[in-house]
């Protein structure tokens, strides 16, 4: 490929070797990028670029400082770059280099970033054939904190709201997904992930389970009860960090899968809508996350939204999380003492991932030290408070091997220096009485540097000397410096080194022998620290599921201190958690905007006779955000949270599903009729009875009556086949007729008070249907000309009476032209005064249209009876149809 030879030879080699799409190669003290890769790191990150000449061409060449390289490998990783290093390691005949390591999105572990890192694989059942073949598998990996989640999922739909659910930075399809371009669209279009191409092989579902069998242990994978798709999966991310040497393997002790009963469903669409963790916008602040976020670590922030994420329904679960929230909402005093505590925390899932993989600094162990200490203090703080103390908190406390903590934190605190340097071959980073050898060596180090330090003072009393001080420096090593006007009275047995303009350089023999010894020492010293840290490392890495037990442990108390915080500064209460289907809310407020807005507080009432409610309202009168405040009220309790209400009783669903009409999803430049058609029609498949759905203007996006139709029977759908817990917001006022007919289905109305032709949003939601659409009122407040206001209030006033309005013309203002008819919901082009129609159409059609001797609505009843399409209209419609044309005519 190249003829290039020497380093630069060398380069192009190894590039052969990898797939990343860089390779960086270390170059004595720097690390270098070779010919393409060097001119787009430049153009990347704004490195200069020279030329090297090898074999008579020459090539570009740019490079970064050995100690800089982390924040550029970062930089080009976060622009989706896969960059492979290689390192320079000595062999007989002087400097060989081979890559080392393959840094990629999904394996950085310098990342400074709190929220989780996911690296993630899809695999196709398909693939693997079997039984589980028609579903897919996941399994998702965050090297920086060792967790380590696998999911079964049903199909392709499942797999995506798995992955966007945990939001990964770096995905591996499958073999089979690779070619699936309809998912990987929808992946691309949801995910902001780098998809990467692992070697086909580590997909084979056998490897993948022996693989997963040997990191996680026999048992443990038996009892996950995946299918083999999900071990195929798993097995790829574990050779996958493997293979690019990120070396956390160790730090990976446990397997979780997440299925079964205490699943609840929260697809994509609805965790956007609810802005779970960013808004609408895609901002994080102003998502219900960032609202209850209150968690003083990161670990505990990361949890925290983990729950928001996968809401539970076991009533043991959340029942004990409540107790919790409970405890630490009254008892405010321990719970700024516990705060304070966590405020001490680092993230000790994050330093076991960097002593596994090697890179924790004598720093870091101090901060394993310092986090393990928390554990205690937070115990006791917990112990010595009553109403924490009979609370689940204690169990919570006593989960992690406390005594294994202790001990290694003894270990650290017997070991690792009050405060270390960072870098780990200088020594001073251990105690002394920590290793015996290393106390002598240390002894003698300080020996040596006290008789070096008090030699000027010697010297001086002895030899009668002034000006007299020793230092040192790199090429004359240890000296004695004697200032020029006493340099001639120095002794005999003085060696001079070095004259300077005002002084002369001496050494002694002595001097060189206690420079000898010193520098010995030094290597000495820095080399024993050294083995004696790194193994003290090991020791760590060892009991990486200790520091996650304990990291967990303590995360865990922050979120639910967190929650409790949330709910005293904003008077939240403890909802009563039962598996019926009443949900009753009393004064309920929604999470996020009550924080910005004097909220309006409303009730909601649903259960077994009322489980389907149809909300209308004028626009602007608060429908949306009363629905989403009853999906955050269900969202919030199912994960343990009390909620924004005065009281609350709430079944626990199964999934909450929210959709909302493609026209308000239009205005965010997302949706379209097709989807929101798509997604409608996934809530019929996949929504139960005991799921919660929230329907917003759905069906507003096409036609009227299609819309209409549509919404219609979707309604008679989840009423009568779905049985769902329903709310169904529709500016459809017909909508408000299906109460007649179907027994579960209730009316509700946001209120809205109109008086002197102004209307006043009360925001009260209230039993029973609007009367009538507010919409021109609300065209009056936002300060339409007064005309069109005037002339929409006609033509409301026609359309009510008369079920259908003639257009207006131009500037003559004689109704013309065209006839909207609510029968049918079409416009009829039509004239009453043939000159004026040609003369505003012109062309052939609006003649034909107007030719003949008939009179407008039979012309309209004709063009009515030609848009019907006898092939598709059910024959049912197709009668009534017939019959109102025939009413038409008659009249
Ligand atoms: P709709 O869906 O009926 O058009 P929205 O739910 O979008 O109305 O609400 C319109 C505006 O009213 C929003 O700015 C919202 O913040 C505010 N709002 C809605 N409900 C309340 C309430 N209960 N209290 C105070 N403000 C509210
Ligand atoms: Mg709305």
């Amino acid at each position: 490929m190249t003829e290039a030879t020497g380093i630069v030879g060398e380069f192009f080699s190894l590039k052969e070797d990898t797939d990343a799409d860089l390779l960086t190669m270390q170059c004595g003290d720097f690390y270098e990028f070779f010919g393409e890769d060097a001119e787009l790191v430049s153009e990347e990150l704004d490195l200069k670029v020279s030329q090297k000449s090898s074999h008579g061409s020459s090539y570009p060449m740019a490079g970064v400082p050995i100690d800089d390289l982390t924040p550029y490998l970062k930089a080009l990783v976060e622009r989706g770059y896969r960059v492979a290093v290689a390192d320079q390691y000595e062999t007989d005949s002087g400097h060989a280099r081979k890559i080392v390591r393959v840094v990629t999105p999904g394996t950085l572990l310098e990342t400074s970033d709190a929220d989780a890192q996911y690296m993630a694989a899809v695999v196709d059942g398909g693939e693997v054939g079997g039984a589980s073949s028609d579903g897919y598998g996941l399994a998702f990996a965050d090297v920086t904190t060792g967790r380590f989640l696998v999911a079964d999922a049903a199909d392709a739909d499942e797999a995506l709201t798995e992955l966007y659910r945990f939001d990964p930075v770096e995905v591996l399809p499958g073999p089979e997904v690779r070619t699936d371009d309809d998912l990987l669209g929808k992946l691309r279009e949801r995910v902001d992930a780098t998809l990467t191409l692992h070697e086909t092989d580590a997909f084979a579902p056998k490897r993948g389970a022996h693989t997963v069998r040997e990191q996680f242990g026999t048992e443990t994978v038996d009892r996950l009860s995946v299918g083999e798709q999900t071990l195929a999966a798993a097995g790829a991310v574990l050779s996958y960090v493997e293979e690019t040497g990120a070396g956390v393997l160790a730090s990976m002790t446990r397997i979780q899968a997440h299925h079964g009963d205490d699943h609840v469903t929260l697809d994509a669409t609805t965790q956007r809508n609810l802005e779970l963790t960013e808004t609408m916008q895609g901002e994080r602040d102003g998502s219900l996350f960032a609202t209850i976020d209150h968690t003083e670590t990161s670990a505990g922030g990361r949890l925290l939204k983990e729950w928001l994420q996968r809401p539970r329904r076991s009533l043991e679960t959340l029942e004990e999380r409540q107790a919790s929230v409970d405890a630490l909402s009254t008892a405010a005093l321990a719970r700024d003492e516990l705060l304070d505590h966590l405020g001490e925390a680092y993230d000790l899932a994050r330093l076991a991932s960097k002593a596994s993989h090697g890179s924790a600094d004598a720093r870091d162990l101090v901060a394993v030290r310092e986090t393990l200490a928390v554990l205690p203090a937070v115990a006791e703080t917990i112990e010595s408070t009553p109403a924490l103390a009979d609370s689940p908190l204690s169990a919570i406390v006593d989960r992690p091997d406390r005594a294994a903590a202790r001990e290694l934190r003894e270990t650290l605190e017997e070991a690792v220096a009050e405060d270390p340097p960072s870098t780990v071959t200088q020594g001073e980073l251990l105690r002394k009485g920590y290793d015996a050898e290393l106390d002598e060596v240390i002894e003698r180090h300080e020996e040596v540097r006290e008789w070096l330090d008090t030699l000027a003072e010697r010297e001086k009393r002895q030899h009668g000397l002034s000006h007299v001080t020793v230092d040192r420096n790199k090429t004359d090593g240890y000296y004695i410096q004697v200032g020029k006007s006493a340099a001639d009275g120095v002794p005999d047995h003085y060696e001079q080194i070095k004259t300077l303009k005002n002084s002369k350089r001496f050494t002694t023999e002595e001097l060189e022998e206690k420079e000898r010894d010193v520098l010995r020492l030094e290597d000495r010293r820095g080399e024993l620290e050294y083995e004696l840290f790194a193994e003290l490392r090991d020791e760590v890495a060892e009991r990486a599921a200790l520091l996650q037990d304990v990291g967990r442990a303590l995360a865990t108390i922050d979120a639910l201190a967190s929650l409790a915080t949330h709910a005293a500064e904003n008077r939240w209460v403890r909802p009563e958690l039962h598996r019926g289907e009443d949900l009753t809310i009393e004064q309920g407020r929604h999470p996020v905007v009550e924080q910005t807005t004097e909220f309006v507080p409303n009730d909601v009432r649903m259960d077994e006779d009322r489980g389907f409610l149809v909300v209308t309202g004028p626009n602007m009168s608060g429908k949306s955000t009363y629905m989403r405040q009853v999906a955050c009220i269900v969202l919030l309790a199912q994960i343990g949270s009390f909620v924004p209400a005065e009281a609350a009783e709430i079944g626990v669903v199964d999934g909450i599903f929210t959709r909302v009409g493609a026209l308000d999803e239009l205005a965010q430049g997302r949706s379209t009729f097709m989807v929101e058609m798509s997604e409608l029609s996934n809530i019929l498949h996949t929504a139960t009875e005991e799921s919660l759905v929230i329907l917003d203007e759905v069906g507003r996006g096409t036609a009227t009556y299609d819309g209409i139709s549509i919404a219609w029977a979707a309604t008679e759908y989840l009423h009568n086949e779905v049985k769902a817990k329903t709310l169904f917001a529709t500016h459809y006022h017909e909508l408000t007729g299906l109460a007649e007919n179907l027994p579960r289905v209730a009316n509700v109305h946001v209120a809205a008070d109109e008086r002197d032709g102004e209307v006043t949003f009360l925001r009260t939601v209230r039993d029973g249907p609007t009367d009538r659409s507010y919409g021109v009122h609300v065209a009056d407040l936002a300060g339409v000309p007064d005309p069109v206001v005037d002339r929409s209030r006609e033509v409301l006033e026609r359309l009510r009476e008369e079920k259908a309005i003639e257009a207006k013309g131009g500037a003559s203002s004689e109704p013309v032209q065209a006839v909207f008819d609510l029968g049918s919901g079409t416009m009829q082009t039509g004239s009453q005064d043939r000159s004026q129609a040609a003369s505003t159409d012109g062309g052939p059609a609006a003649n034909d249209a107007a030719g003949g001797s008939l009179d407008p609505e039979t012309e309209a009843v004709l063009a009515d009876l030609e848009s019907i399409d006898v092939n598709t209209t059910p024959p049912i419609e197709l009668v009534s149809r017939v019959q109102e044309l025939q009413e038409r005519l008659e009249e």
